[in-house]
Order: structure tokens, then sequence, then C-alpha cells
């Protein structure tokens, strides 16, 4: 297997685009550097590269592309999409029909509204937080991601009660001021924080299941706590689905999990793999956004035709009988196969798995927070993301995020798969 399109690609980008990508962890960082692939088509569960390379892909675009790639019902709502005018500033029959759709899959959102991306997503839900409780604090979860706006690219302060500290430059120290991160998982740092700052709180925003240091789930009756305490200080909790709705079950993590919100920021999946980002919850709660209410929040391109149209296809086939079930099966199969081969071959390995997204973590110890994904292997990762490439297995490039299975993945394509763990652990073990 050679790379010499995609080399020679990316020696080209670096002269015109910073970075030569448009997002960073497309430029392996996460696995010590190296040349990225250049895909140039895509279909179904398969990638096919610059090179004339074939590839598996579990990183489905880092999380929208649940129906595989080209799904044809999805590829012909946005083709008619585009023969209809592909924006028009108007309202269209098309936001009637997605936001009802989103409603009855989520029952916590009263309203919502659409914008273009999870960030813009969650960045609003704080605002309109900020705007219903007259407050300007915000508690997050380490690890948790929430998107590049300002609020949300803090770091932890030096304990769990303290404020945060900028995670990026050009974000302000006095907008750090207003965050304040607590480990996920454990209760008792959260509920210092809000014995601390109660009364300064606006909003609690944690990923229900987090999804940003791999796949992890909340302990029994965590969220249920981050609920009551948030509440009983008179802030809002705010979960970010934007990986999650959608992607475990028809509806979201609070579903699964029997817990409401009292806003929730979506994004990914619900737009076909086309930009998209929504928020909802109570309706009190959503009429402080303009033009109702005086928090304000526009957009040019939000609930577009195309957009509109990509992510009510999606859901349709999301709707399909046993949809769900049989990505749970593939991942589990898929789960026990690494397990297997890691056994085998004298390899330290943990996966967190739900359903049809997983996580492979190079170490002995459970991951249930932050600390515990940063503790992994970073170094084995990448060896292992290397080899797995070169045996045409496309994985995320970090050693923090979650494989993604799609309605299209076989058993096949597991087959091939686990064919692929077991030369790329062989070696591994041999290094
Ligand atoms: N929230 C979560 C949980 C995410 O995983 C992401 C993106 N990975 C975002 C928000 C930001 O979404 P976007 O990249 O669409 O702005």
């Amino acid at each position: 297997m050679h790379f010499n399109q995609s080399e020679h690609l990316y020696k080209e980008a670096k002269e015109h685009i910073v970075g030569g990508v448009n997002s960073p962890s497309r430029a392996y960082k996460g696995v010590g550097g190296g040349t990225p692939v250049y895909m140039d088509r895509a279909e179904g569960s398969r990638f096919y590269d610059v090179d004339g390379n074939e590839y598996i892909d579990y990183l489905g675009a880092y999380g929208p592309i649940i129906t595989g790639h080209a799904h044809p019902h999805i590829t012909e709502a946005i083709t008619k999409a585009a023969q209809n005018g592909v924006l028009y500033g108007t309202p269209t029959v098309l936001e009637n029909r997605f936001a009802k759709m989103l409603k009855e899959a989520i029952p916590s959102l009263d309203k919502v509204r659409f914008v273009n991306s999870g960030t813009e997503a969650v960045m609003t839900t704080i605002r309109v937080a900020r705007a219903y409780t007259g407050r300007n604090k915000i508690i997050k979860f380490a690890g948790c991601y929430h998107g590049h706006s300002d609020l949300v690219l803090v770091a932890a302060g030096s304990g769990p009660a303290t404020l945060g500290t900028p995670d990026s430059a050009g974000v302000p120290a006095s907008i750090a001021q207003d965050v304040i991160t607590v480990p996920f998982n454990d209760i008792e740092p959260f509920k210092q924080a809000i014995e601390k700052f109660g009364d300064e709180i606006a909003g609690v925003l944690v990923e229900p299941i987090v999804g940003n240091f791999g796949i992890v789930e909340p302990k029994p009756g965590f969220l249920q706590e981050v609920n009551k305490l948030t509440h009983d200080a008179g802030a809002l909790v705010i979960y970010d689905e934007v990986i999650t709705a959608f992607r475990f079950t028809y509806g979201s993590a609070q579903q699964l999990l029997d817990i409401e919100p009292d806003m929730t920021a979506m994004g990914k999946i619900i737009g076909g793999g086309l930009p998209i980002g929504a928020y909802g919850g109570r309706a009190d709660i959503m009429e402080q956004v303009a033009p109702l209410g005086p928090a304000y929040q526009a957009g040019t391109m939000a609930g577009n035709p195309a957009s509109m149209s990509a992510g009510i296809a999606c859901l349709e086939v999301l709707q399909e009988q046993g949809v769900y079930e049989e990505m749970d099966r593939l991942g589990s199969r898929l789960e026990k196969g690494i397990l297997e081969r890691a056994e085998e071959h004298g390899i330290q390995i943990q996966i967190n798995r739900l359903k049809g997204a997983l996580t492979v973590y190079f170490t002995d110890e459970k991951v249930e927070n932050y600390e515990q994904a940063e503790n992994t292997d970073g170094e084995q990762f990448a060896r292992f993301f290397k080899l797995m490439l070169a045996e045409g297995i496309n994985l995320a490039p970090s050693k923090y995020e979650a494989w993604f299975l799609t309605t299209a993945h076989t058993d096949e394509d597991i087959d091939q798969t686990l064919t692929a763990v077991e030369k790329t652990f062989r070696t591994m073990a041999n290094d």
C-alpha cells in the first residue's frame, strides 16, 4: 500500500490551508503525526483513497455518518433539495417537518431551533441558560468536548472547586473565570463546586454518555445526582447530545438513561452528513430566544433546505425496524473478537462499548473518567492505528475517539476487520 498521492496533496495543502487541514485532528496529531490519507470516494462502509486503496471506515466522519456513506435515500433527498434551490432565507415546510420529527423522538424538546454546527448549538444553550437564570457561571466535566466557542475551551483549575484557565490562546482569562470543570463520574467534586458557586451557576453542561474521551457511560445515579443538585441550586441542566442523539437508539442518550435535562444540544447525525446543529428544551426556557425573548441567536444558513432534507432522510432510515439492534450485534462481535485476539497475543486492552460505538484503550485499568483515559498508552494506540490503516481499516486518529458502526457495516466487514486486528496484534506483540 502506498500513499504517494496523499503525500503530494498534503504538501500542497500545507502551502494554502493552515496546517494543511480544516480541523486539527485530521493532521494525525493524536497519533504522532504523519500524512493524513486523502479520501476520494466513499460508499456504504467503505472508503477509497486517492492512491486507489480501499478501507473499511469506522471514523464515520467523527459520528454523523450512521447510515454509511452515500446512502441512496439521503443522496436522493439532497439531490432533490439541490434541484429546488439550496437556500431561501425564508421559512420552509421542511423545518416544520424536521422539528416535529425531533420533538416526537426526544420528549424533553418542547421547542427547537436549528443552527449550523454542534459548536453553535452548545454555545447558544449557554447563552439561553444565562438569559433565563440571570447568572453567568457554568460547570462542565473534564474531558467532555463541547465545540470551540470561548466558554467551553477552558481547562480545569487547580482543584475541584476552582475557576478555570483558558485552554486555547485567544480565550480571555476573564471568560475562563466563569467556568468550573470537575471530573466526570465523581459526585463529590461536583457537590463542592455547587456548594461554593451554586447561586452564581447558570447551567451545568454534560455529555450524558461521553463520546470525547472514548465511550464512557455515567455510573448509576451520577446524572440523577447532578440533576438534583443543579436544580436545587436554581441552575439548568444542559445535555450535549451532539454525538449521542440518534447514535444508540432512535432518540437520545437521555431516553436510554431515563432522565431529562432542561435543554439539549444536538448536531452530527441529525444532519445526515450535511452541516447542522440544533438546540431545544422546555418551552419557558426556549422562549428566551429571539424573536420571542431577549437572548439573540440567528443564522443565514440555519434550517437550510439541504440540511433539513438530509436530516429528515437520515432519521427515516433510522426508523427502519432493527437497525440499532443490528449495529449492537455487529458491535458485540467486534468487541469480543478484538478482546480475544488481544488476550491471545498478550496485549493489554480495555474496550468500552455501547451498542454500535466502542473505544479500544491500551491499558489494563477500567476507563470511567478523563484521567483514566489520559493514562492509557498513546504510543501503543498510535502503532495500532497505523498498522490497522495499512491493513485497510480506517479508525479515528486519536486514542480518545470511538469506532462508529453504521447501518451499512456487515458481518463480512467485521470478519475482515478482525483479520486485520489479528495481524496487527501479532506484529505489536513481536515489536
Ligand atoms: N459537542 C460534542 C459532544 C462534540 O463531540 C462536538 C464535535 N466533536 C461538538 C459539540 C462540536 O460540534 P461541531 O464540530 O459540529 O461544531
